[in-house]
This record gives structure tokens, sequence and C-alpha cells, in this order.
């Protein structure tokens, strides 16, 4: 054996007695555990630690509809081939009755549990647009959940209005809104941001936003994006943050790691895109990592079904849902389809020998295939 597999054997060795010991992984584990090449044994320590934590056989996904209401966006982020300026073509911007419409006939076809909403941030809509429209689907789909707009959303919509994050919260909570999606959180270093997301607000009124949402009661969802200009250490530190904010609040349900995709986007050609390893990788260090975050999710979207399924064996326990209509990481160039009937979503979480359950987003089961 090298020394370099010596070292590596060791640092998983540790990692190991630390969750047999119920320790806490600390920022040089997870480093480690980036460093290590050795992707069965972090399956297996993912797995481990995703069961020792009370997880059993249960895949979760949910019938769900993703939208876009504009793609206006004022932010340009480099990694982002969705965004359009007002006057480009392709620019679209859709009135509150037009979404519900369009959510509405979607309904009709194929009723779903949870409609998916994210936006670009366009500097020609103002608050009432988007509480009008969080009325207007509430009152078409009642029974509908709404997960709508990214805490970077929420900032934008307290820059447009000049309310305060409570303020913008609590009255789309009032006007139906049920809990808030996971984008914009990319990568937490200001460094990072800066270079791939410069108009972008910092992590910390990220977080502030997500802490104040769980303080009202509207659970939300969390992301990374990785694979541009990151260092691993960048990485670890991203969810070393998230874990922090959980321990404060608990109002994370779920977290969902993504691989950039680079076409389309302004970000450096030289950038190597990422591998199947490295998204396995992400899944299996983000469960060892986030402890105290109950669902890592394998987005089928960003990685495909066959590898989502590969990834139930790194420590994912959720490949989200039906989606339907997907347009952000298509623009990119996803080659996924952008709907996934629910048999097939079965068939592959059975093909994995685990147990498919459909749920609602609050993880509440619907209905379970033994
Ligand atoms: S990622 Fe979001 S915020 Fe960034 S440019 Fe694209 S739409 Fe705008």
């Amino acid at each position: 054996m090298s020394v370099t597999a010596r070292t590596e054997a060791i640092a998983l060795e540790r990692v190991r007695e630390k969750l047999e010991a119920g320790e806490r992984l600390d920022g040089a584990d997870g480093l480690a555990l980036y460093e290590s090449a050795d992707l069965l044994a972090l399956g297996e320590l993912a797995e481990q630690a995703r069961r020792l934590r009370g997880g059993g056989d249960d895949v979760y996904f949910v019938r769900n509809l993703t939208l876009n209401q504009t793609n206006v966006c004022r932010v340009k982020c480099r990694f982002c081939a969705f965004a359009r300026s007002a006057r480009q073509e392709g620019a679209y911007t859709l009135s509150p009755a037009e979404l519900t419409a369009e959510a509405g006939r979607a309904y009709e076809q194929e009723p779903y549990n949870e409609l998916h909403l994210v936006n670009g941030e366009s500097p020609h809509v103002d608050f009432d647009w988007y509480l009008e429209t969080v009325r207007s689907l509430h009152a078409a789909l009642p029974t509908v959940h709404l997960k709508c707009y990214s805490a970077s959303e929420i900032h934008h919509m307290a820059t447009l209005s000049g309310l305060s994050y409570e303020r913008v919260l609590s009255e789309l909570k009032q006007a139906g809104l049920d809990s808030l999606t996971g984008g914009g959180a990319e990568i937490f270093s200001p460094r990072v941001r800066k270079l791939i997301a410069p108009g972008k607000e910092p992590a910390e009124n990220w977080l502030e936003v997500n802490r104040v949402a769980h303080g009202l009661g509207i659970p939300s969802h969390c992301t990374m994006l990785y694979g541009h200009v990151e260092t691993l250490a960048e990485r670890v530190d991203h969810l070393l943050r998230l874990r922090e904010l959980q321990d404060e609040t608990g109002g994370f349900l779920a977290f969902v790691p993504f691989a950039v995709h680079l076409e389309n986007t302004r970000l450096d050609p030289e950038i190597v895109p990422s591998t199947a390893a490295d998204a396995l990788k992400a899944i299996a260090i983000s469960r060892l990592v986030l402890d105290n975050v109950a669902h890592v999710k394998a987005y089928w979207i960003a990685m495909g079904l066959p590898l989502s399924q590969i990834a139930l064996g790194f420590g994912a326990d959720d490949i989200q849902g039906t989606v339907g209509r997907e347009q952000v990481f298509h623009a990119a160039g996803a080659i996924t389809e952008t709907e996934q009937a629910v048999d097939r979503l079965v068939r592959y979480i059975q093909a994995a020998g685990r147990v498919p359950v459909e749920r609602d987003t609050l993880y509440n089961e619907i209905r379970r295939w033994e």
C-alpha cells in the first residue's frame, strides 16, 4: 500500500470510528473524505451514517411541477444559461393569471402535489406581482403545496420593496406560500461568489433569509453548486455553514448537491466538467457531514436517472420527483428528460433494492410500493 493510500485508509477509519461513536465529523474529516479516491468506501460510510441515523429502505419522490414565471434577471451569474435581459431574444415574463392558467392546465392533465416555482430576479416587477402570483396559485390549486422562490429571490423582493425579510416572508406566507426552494446558495465562500456570481447577495444574506423563514414556520431546502472554481475546502466550509444553521433552526427539509452544467454559460471554458464519481462523492460526503439534515436528494434532472439510482447506495434517500418542464438545467446543457413518469421512478428505485415512497413536500407518506 502506498503512503497516500495508507493515509487515506487511516482517515476513513477515523470517520468510521466517529460514526460508530455518534461523534460529529469536523472540517478536517470532510476534507479527508473529499481527498479520498476510495469511492466505494465513501459510499459504504455514507450508507452506514444514513442507517445509523434512522434511515431505512425508503426512497422518496414527489409528484411535482416546475415552473418559471420569468427568465429576466439582473444578476447575470456566470454559470447561468437561463437568464435573459428584458430586451434579449427569448426573454419572457408571465403575469400571475398566465402562470396560474398554465399551472391549472398541467394539473388537469396530470395532478401533482407540489408546485416548484423559481425565477430570474427581474427588476421590472414589484413585490405585488409576487404576492398576486402566490394568491392566485393558492386560490386555483388549494391542495397543492406551493414551494416557491429561493432565499436569493426573497432577498431580491426585499430589495425591490424596501421591506424586511420578515415582512416579505410573512406576506408571502399569508398569501399561500408553503416553503422555499434551495437555490442561490451556490458556494458560500466570498472568493467563489465574486468569481461566479458577483451580482448575487453575500452568503450571510442567504443564510439570514432562511433563518427568518424557519422562524416564521416556513421550511426550506438547501443546495450546493459545485464543480467550477471552488476548492474542496470551500465545499466543506459550505456544508459546515449549512449544518450550523440547521443546528439553530432545524428548518431545512433536504439537501441537494448539483454539479454545474457548463454549456451556454460564461464560465471559463477550461473548467473540466464534473464526473459521475464527483457526483457520488458529493452525495456521500454531504450525507456524512450534514448529520442534522434528514434527506439528501440525488436530483435526477442534474445527474440523470441512472446515476441517481446508483447514488441511492451513496447516502441519498430521495430522487426528487416527476418535475415536468424544467428549464434552468436544460438551458445549460442537461440532457435528461424533463419529465419522469411515476412508474419509471418506481422501477428505478425498486431495481436498486429499495422501497419507493411517494411523499408530499414535508415528507408525509402518500403511497408506498412494497
Ligand atoms: S442563476 Fe438565478 S440569479 Fe443567477 S443569473 Fe441565473 S436566474 Fe439570475
